[in-house]
Parts: C-alpha cells; structure tokens; sequence
C-alpha cells in the first residue's frame, strides 16, 4: 500500500511537469523558444495573434500609426487568405508578420507530424503569395508546444517567439484600464507583450498600453529589431 502510494505520487508529478513543459511557452523543453530580449535598457515589443480581422485589424493600424509603434502580427492563413489587402497593408505599414499556423485549429496540439508540417506550410504559402516573403518566425497557437511540434518546427528552421507578458486582453474585454495595468506592472526590459487585434475594444486597449507603457520610460520597438533578427526567409 505505501508503495503503491509513493508511485502514484511519482506519476502526478511527472505528468504535472510534462504538462507545465507542453503549456509553459517559456519552458523551452520541446522547443527552444524566445520569449524576451537579453537586455538592460527599457524596451519592449507588441505581438498580436491570430491576426488579421477584417473589422479591428485596419483599427489597430491606424491607432500604431498615429503613435508611430511598430509591431508583430502573428497571422492565421485562413484569415489572411480572407483579408488579403490587410495582410498587405499590415506590411507596407512596417510592421512584421509571422506565423500561427493555418487554421488554428484546437487540434494543432494533438497532430502529427504530416498535419503540424501541412499547417506551418500552408500558412507560409498563403503568405507568400499575398507578400512575396515567407516568415521564419513560428507563433505556437495556444501558446503549447509538444515533441512533435517541437521535432517539426525545427526541421523547418523556424525561430519561435513566445512572450513573458500575456495581457489576458481576451479576458479583461472592455475594462481595458485593468488589462493595461495588468502589463504595466509587468513591464521588464525586453518584455515581448502578448495582444490579439481581434478583441472588440483591440484599438482602445492598444492606444492607451502604448501611453501607459511610454510614462513607464520605456521605448516600444519593432520586435524583428529588439530580437535583432531578419524575421522572413529571404
Ligand atoms: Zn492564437
């Protein structure tokens, strides 16, 4: 009996830390993933996923327009194979986009190799074909990874970038104060800050980050810069 209940206890742990390691982004156990600049100064980056959305998205750009903010937008290719002149205009703007699989689908997780593979190469395509550039850079939807994704991606010579800052902006919805002084009391140099432009207030909530974020001191720059890295194939 004592035994019996030493090795469950073993199982619960280990299956907790597999766990941890498959929804931790920053675990780095199946797949070594940035998720910040090594750095001093007080600079940080936005990343939005599951980009691009027909209504927020052109809202989001103007509100990083007039503030000058560059940023990343993770893209899912079914959606930007349906806002084809988003996608356009989200690059001819400055911004970088990278990418987050086809279809998002709940099931990337459980995949196998062939489906992860087909996900990763027909987001690539969609994109290629509407900028002329293929990303290098891999957003895990959900935030997981596993073996499999892991063994994948890195075949594929992605660079995967995570986040040490989640606003939760899907959750907060419109008390949008709250989100912003969720993150600004988690600002840290070289944060990478999780946002989805899909979010009903998206533009409300990113105007007032950005102001809130730059009376903190801190500069917001392009994420390709801030990671010094190209961030496309070619
Ligand atoms: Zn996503």
């Amino acid at each position: 009996m004592y035994w019996l209940i030493v090795i469950l206890i073993i199982v619960v742990v280990v299956l907790t830390v597999l766990f941890w390691a498959s929804a931790n982004i920053g675990s780095n156990v199946y797949l070594k993933t940035i998720c910040r600049a090594k750095t001093q100064q007080k600079v940080v980056a936005l990343s939005f996923d599951d980009a691009p959305n027909a209504e927020m998205t052109p809202r989001v750009l103007d509100v990083l327009k007039a503030h000058n903010v560059k940023a990343m937008f993770c893209l899912i290719g079914q959606e930007a194979e349906r806002n084809p002149e988003l996608v356009r205009r989200i690059v001819e703007e400055g911004h970088i986009v990278a990418n987050h699989t086809y279809n998002h689908s709940g099931r990337f997780t459980i995949s196998g190799p062939e489906q992860v593979r087909a996900q990763l190469e027909r987001c690539n395509d969609v994109i290629y074909s509407l900028i002329g550039r293929k990303p290098r850079i891999f957003r895990p939807p959900f935030g997981v990874t596993n073996p499999t994704i892991g063994k994948v991606v890195r075949g594929m010579n992605f660079d995967t970038i995570g986040w040490t800052i989640r606003s939760l902006d899907t959750i907060y919805g419109d008390r949008v104060e709250a989100m912003c002084e969720r993150v600004v009391r988690k600002l840290h140099p070289g944060a990478i800050i999780l946002l989805h432009d899909r979010c009903a207030n998206a533009d409300r909530a990113v105007a007032m980050l950005i102001e809130r974020i730059q009376e903190q001191g801190y500069e917001i720059m392009p994420l390709q810069e801030m990671l010094n890295m190209n961030g496309y194939e070619d």
